[in-house]
């Protein structure tokens, strides 16, 4: 094997690496999606929540993501909300509109985004979201010190109100306490 014939080996070695990183990233993705949304059901196999079925197949969801880095698997993309440049590996996608305040689960109601600005995004939508990122950079208004101050606070109330809001609106039906049989029920039995 002369040395073109080797590098020419070795260029689709990378491209095949490349291909079969891409079709096991997006599996993996489209399948936490498809269970995030999909019906839920408790330790006893009972359905807790319905659900949803995603509105495309894996195929179609992988044609999408490449269309978003520039027609290739191996092409880059920016954050919707802060530009910030972003490939196959650190990409994450985010529902502009929240699924939580009735967002679809079709690719019209998906960003690309960067994992910084989806955690904070949280459950925002993304026209307020953008409000809040303006407001935050406004040099006039924050120091570098006092915005950094101010995203961590959000990011900590939004966690808090989150977590406030699945204890007394979504109760787990899997996180109550087990019914602990005493002597006295026992009888009852
Ligand atoms: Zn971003």
């Amino acid at each position: 094997m002369n040395n073109s014939q080797g590098s020419l080996y070795r260029n689709r070695a990378r491209l095949l690496t490349a291909h079969a990183e891409f079709l096991a990233i997006t599996a993996a993705r489209y399948h936490a999606l498809a269970q995030r949304v999909g019906p839920r059901f408790n330790r006893r196999g009972q359905l807790v929540r319905p659900g949803q079925k995603l509105p495309f197949t894996l195929d179609n969801y992988r044609i999408w993501i490449r269309e978003q880095c520039l027609g290739s698997e191996q092409g880059t993309t920016r954050c919707e909300y802060c530009y910030w440049p972003l490939d196959i590996h650190t990409l994450v996608l985010d529902h502009r509109t929240p699924l939580s305040q009735g967002g679809s689960l079709d690719f019209g109601n998906l960003a690309v985004a960067c994992k910084p600005c989806n955690d904070q995004k949280g459950q925002m939508r993304a026209e307020a979201f953008m409000h809040l990122r303006k407001l935050v950079n406004n040099p006039q208004l924050f120091s570098e010190l006092d915005r950094t101050d101010c995203l961590g606070r959000l990011q900590s109330a939004l966690k808090l109100a989150i977590k406030q809001r699945s204890c007394f609106e979504h109760p787990n039906p899997e996180r109550v306490i087990p019914h602990v049989r005493t002597p006295k029920n026992l009888h009852n039995d």
